[in-house]
């Protein structure tokens, strides 16, 4: 599959980080008993499907090395340089961001908002740590694989896992516009979150699902027909089934009424160009009569993710209501796969038009630039507290977040009171470092406790940032 977008230079690439890979991985084995390398090798599947450039592939295949293999992140750049090396990093840091895992039981109304605020964060952190958009890719593709054999997990990691899955990679998926990305990762989430709705859903749309289908056939040799009649050349024309997880959520809004999901089974008509798509959704409407308040033109103005398609909905056939979905195949495929198609469109030169006709893509240059450009990045986010905050991680993952030119003095606060107290030295990111040391947003920050430590020291309250340290620094010596 590679070969069909790839140069001979490329291919090269991708194969030596596959067998350093395989070799690395050598003898290890998944829970699912498979020798290890079937992981990353479906990661790696995955990108040649989204098309991505080669060094994303290679980091694909190196991006469990560093962290579950003797080979460290330095042998990577020997033989790779920086750049295969910076993503394959940038895949492990991230796989460091963990829900809390008491976090996993607040559930109840009263504390969501609390956890809303952690899930925000951890979201936030997320794309400030990625700094290049491949690695959010990468990571949504080793995601993706690790969903489909959760199976094999114990359950607890199985909750904590689906639970990451869909608060945090889904959204994520969302932002970045790759809606069947999106959509894959919630179904494959939601049995593991809520398995009674799930069987119920299941069971309840069993039925409904069969009839509409076929209904839905019925409906596309009808509209064929009539498009070939009126000369329009047609691409596609799908009845797509809505995702289970989706559909649960709107069923949600909508009292757990089924006959009021109109999308249950939606038409899709995909054409070639969007001259075509007005022409199209004229011709619906001439044979169809459209709901009031239902057309929606994200063509004229697309959804803040890019996502573009004319949508109606009309008494159809036997006059029921039915959803139409009209896009051009570039829109679709956008549509699908989001901020990734922009390297299949890319690499096919003009498909999507020198002119950056597709406003997304102008969008997400620019947000790369903020990113890249600290100063602009803060600016988009004044409103926030996010600007001051940074966030670093304890060895086993649990993020705390921290003012800025927070101390390991303060982490170790954050973490727990004796924790702070008997605070003896500290390790960042496995290397030695001063208890003054200024951490860095996703710094792994180990504390080194003397346990016949008899408190804090004094000198700490001049370098030490937050209220709870310095509070708690007093306290200790009896200063209040
Ligand atoms: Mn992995």
């Amino acid at each position: 599959m590679a070969e069909e977008y790839l140069s001979g230079r490329d291919l090269n690439l991708i194969k030596t980080a596959y067998e350093f890979a395989a070799q690395a991985h050598d003898g290890q084995l998944r829970n699912s008993g498979e020798p290890y390398i079937i992981h990353p090798l479906a990661v790696a599947h995955t990108l040649v499907s989204l098309h991505l450039d080669a060094p994303s592939i290679a980091a694909a295949f190196l991006h469990d090395v560093p962290d579950d293999t003797p080979r460290t992140i330095d042998d990577i750049k020997r033989q790779f340089g920086p750049e295969v090396a910076g993503l394959v990093s940038g895949v492990s840091k991230l796989g460091k961001v963990r829900i809390k895992k008491n976090w996993l039981r607040f559930l109840k109304k009263e504390q969501e908002t609390n956890f809303d605020r952690h899930i925000e964060n951890l979201r936030k952190m997320f794309m400030a740590m990625s700094q290049d958009i491949r690695v959010i890719i990468i990571k949504l593709a080793d995601r993706l694989h690790n969903m489909q054999t959760l199976e094999f997990l114990p359950k607890e990691k199985q909750q904590r896992i689906a639970k990451e899955t869909l608060e945090i990679y889904a959204p994520l998926a969302n932002r970045l516009g790759m809606g069947e990305f999106k959509g894959q990762l919630e179904d494959l989430a939601f049995p593991y979150i809520y398995p009674e709705e799930y069987h119920q859903l299941l069971s309840q749309i069993k039925e409904e699902f069969a009839v509409r289908q076929r209904y839905i056939e019925r409906v596309k040799k009808e509209l064929a027909k009539e498009l070939v009649k009126n000369k329009i050349e047609i691409l596609k024309i799908d009845g797509r089934v809505k995702h289970y997880y989706s559909l649960y959520q709107k069923l949600f809004r909508h009292d757990n009424e089924l006959e009021k999901i109109y999308d249950l089974v939606a038409l899709r008509v995909i054409v070639k160009t969007i001259e075509d798509c007005y022409k199209v959704l004229g011709i619906v409407h001439k044979k169809w009569r459209p709901l009031p308040g239902r057309i929606k033109d994200y063509i004229a103005l697309p959804k803040p993710n890019g996502y573009q398609s004319l949508h109606t909905t009309v008494f159809c056939l036997d006059g029921k209501i039915t959803e139409i979905q009209i896009r051009t195949g570039e829109m679709h495929d956008l549509a699908e796969y989001g901020i990734a198609a922009h390297w299949y469109y890319k690499e096919g030169g003009d498909k999507v038009g020198s002119k950056n006709k597709l406003r997304w893509i102008q969008e997400l240059a620019d947000w790369q630039r903020m990113i890249k450009d600290p100063e602009e990045w803060k600016k988009t986010l004044k409103l926030d507290f996010f600007e001051n905050r940074i966030f670093v991680f304890t060895p086993q993952g649990d993020v705390h977040d921290l003012p800025q030119g927070a101390t390991p003095v303060d982490f170790a606060f954050a973490v727990h009171s004796e924790i702070g107290r008997r605070c003896n030295g500290t390790k960042v990111n496995g290397k030695i470092a001063t208890l003054d040391y200024p951490l860095q947003n996703g710094d792994i920050v180990e504390i080194v406790i003397n346990k016949k430590s008899t408190g804090p020291k004094r000198d700490w309250l001049a370098f030490v940032k937050t209220n709870r340290a310095k509070e708690l620094i007093k306290k200790s010596l009896k200063l209040h």
